[in-house]
């Protein structure tokens, strides 16, 4: 299980018992390498996470189309789909342990982010201007200033 903190693979089993109606087991988990501590549930088929797009309607949930997202924000950049599609199914992931029923598009959106910030840098920018909509063209260059900023300092 992928660590949703540090994306380590290795974990450690800490307890797992039945959740409440028994259509799954919540697992507890300890990262090998960070420590953090968190749960899964795994068996729950019949969760069906609905999106709620920004004009306020309602869509299932669909990996591929993340998969779909990632791939464009990454053209011609050295990113796999093989990547795109392990970003798309921790996203997932993260959000199965939410238990959540319901979950914004834009939510989903900042998650994809996160992770698209330590595969690609201009992958990363791409996706960004889309789904973050900056404010103006000044929280833009905040950003941009932040990431070069970063990328001095290493
Ligand atoms: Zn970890």
């Amino acid at each position: 299980m992928r660590c949703p903190y540090c994306s380590h693979t290795e974990d450690k089993v800490i307890d797992s018992r039945p959740a409440e109606d028994n259509s799954a087991v919540r697992r507890r988990r300890e990262c090998l390498k960070c420590g953090s501590r968190f749960t899964t549930y795994e068996k729950i088929e019949d969760t069906q996470l609905m999106v709620i797009k920004k004009d306020g309607s309602r869509q299932l949930f669909e990996r591929a189309k993340i998969t779909n997202c990632i791939m464009k924000a990454c053209a011609k950049r050295p990113v796999s789909l093989a990547q795109a599609e392990e970003i798309a199914a921790s996203v997932e992931q993260q959000l199965l342990n939410s238990m959540k029923r319901e979950v914004s598009s834009k939510e989903i959106g900042e998650l994809i982010m996160t992770r698209l910030k330590d595969l690609d840098e201009v992958a990363y920018v791409r996706f960004a201007s889309v789904y973050k909509q900056f404010k103006d063209v000044d929280s833009f260059m905040d950003e941009l200033k932040t990431m070069i900023e970063k990328k001095e300092k290493r």
